[in-house]
């Protein structure tokens, strides 16, 4: 499967009071796929993603079949990429005790590089205005503005062009009845709006670090395996083309232990889960370094935030090890746009657009969210990974309600 970068970035300096329907903050999963549905019901959508496209993201890459469907929805055509589809688990213990199950669902595997790609050229062809190396600033609401209005701009957005290109140079500001906040696990958003989860200090919650690598290993494509190291834990699983996604979730202590080395951290605590040691021995590392992300927090977050729907990530982070932190955020994007679509359409007025999101959200992911969180709690220690593992091949049947409590059905 083969990408072409593009840096899709026109110049807002040129137009006259850029406004469009809805502004959409975050490129990610979230935000392409509310751009995408939002464009093809005829709205005016405008994209600001601060990368180019296509980029490497820490993710463990596996997507739930939740979302399978919704994506077809969109116009990916997932059935004819060839991909891993997945439906056996295995988890091993620190010190490598194994225990497998099969996967009530099950998941397909694909790279972020390759899929965030794919839905940004979705949405360029769906009329989706995407400015890529576009870093937003600043989101303000607009206060004067009547409850029911939709047609004037209620927010306005500064923006930033991080293009080097000095033609594409971006005007400092566009305007929009919506806007949506898709920028992911934290940003400069976060900490310049002062959100709740920026200002904890470091918790059980909080303070995580991720990493990422591709490789080629020869293990079975239809199996996810979490293999658990001290205070932390790594998924494997297949992608496209063959490439397996290594992608391990630790405490910033545990680095900071190993003198901030993320190779002595692995040789001095990954590796002795035996599993890890025989993969980061064996495989063929196709990165020249890996690719990592600091300070992810699973604190819960509001989701709406300023007026703003916040939408994936930037509402809550489920654990990784639930393995769909991506449905989620493809589905909230769904739940989202239905109440958009109504506000727009002049159906329901600001306010009942907010609280239905709210609520709508809160029904379908809080107790997800806090499964995954004291799911967490159970991995990256020696004695409760041990104890999980044992517990789980003595009770097997006892499997499928801890993988269903953290997972959805199809939307
Ligand atoms: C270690 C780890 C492993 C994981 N493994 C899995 C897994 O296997 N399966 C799964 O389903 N989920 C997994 N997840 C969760 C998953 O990665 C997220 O839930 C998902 O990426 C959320 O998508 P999003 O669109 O909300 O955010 P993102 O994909 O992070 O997108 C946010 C985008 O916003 C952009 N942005 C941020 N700020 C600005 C700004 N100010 N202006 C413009 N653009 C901005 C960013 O560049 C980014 O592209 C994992 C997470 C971690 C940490």
């Amino acid at each position: 499967m083969g990408v072409q970068a593009f840096n899709h970035c026109a110049g807002i300096m040129q137009k006259n009071n850029p406004y469009t329907d809805i502004a959409v903050v975050g490129g990610g999963l979230a935000g392409l796929c509310f751009a995408i549905q939002a464009a093809d019901k005829g709205y005016s959508v405008a994209l600001f993603e601060k990368e180019k496209y296509p980029h490497h993201k820490v993710c463990g890459e596996y997507i739930s079949m939740e979302s399978w469907q919704f994506l077809i929805s969109l116009g990916l055509p997932l059935g004819s990429l060839q991909l891993p589809h997945i439906n056996q688990l295995q988890v091993s213990s620190v010190n490598g005790k194994l225990f497998s199950h099969s996967l009530p669902l099950g998941g397909f595997g694909i790279s972020r590089y390759q899929i965030d790609y794919l839905l940004a050229e979705i949405a360029i062809k769906k009329g989706v205005q995407l400015f890529t190396q576009t870093k937003v600033n600043e989101v303000v609401f607009n206060e004067q503005q009547t409850e029911s209005s939709t047609q004037k701009s209620s927010f306005t957005l500064s923006l930033q062009s991080l293009s080097g290109d000095m033609e594409s140079k971006l005007s400092a500001e566009w305007t929009a009845a919506i806007a949506v906040g898709s920028f992911g696990k934290r940003s400069n958003l976060d900490v310049k709006w002062e959100r709740n989860f920026v200002q904890q200090k470091p918790n059980k919650l909080n303070n995580y670090i991720g990493i990422k690598y591709h490789i080629r290993y020869n293990h079975a494509a239809d199996t996810i395996a979490l293999h658990n190291f001290l205070n932390g834990y790594c998924g494997m699983s297949k992608i496209e083309d063959d490439k397996s996604c290594l992608c391990y979730l630790t405490t910033a202590q545990n680095l900071k232990d190993n003198g901030n080395s993320i190779k002595r951290m692995e040789q001095h605590i990954l590796h002795k889960n035996p599993f890890l040691k025989k993969i980061f021995n064996e495989a063929e590392f196709l990165f020249a370094q890996p690719i990592t992300i600091s300070q992810i927090s699973f604190q819960p977050k509001e989701s709406v935030e300023n007026h703003l729907l916040m939408v994936g990530d930037a509402a809550s982070s489920i654990t990784p090890l639930c393995g769909n932190g991506m449905s989620m955020a493809m589905h909230a994007s769904k739940l989202s746009f239905e109440q958009v679509d109504l506000f727009l359409q002049k159906k329901i007025s600001r306010t009942a657009m907010e609280t239905s999101y709210q609520q709508a959200w809160k029904k379908q992911f809080s107790s997800r969210l806090a499964a995954g969180r004291l799911i967490q709690s159970m991995f990256g220690s020696v004695a409760t990974s041990n104890l999980l593992v044992g517990t789980m091949n003595l009770f097997p049947f006892l499997a499928t309600p801890l993988i269903k409590a953290t997972h959805g059905r199809a939307f």
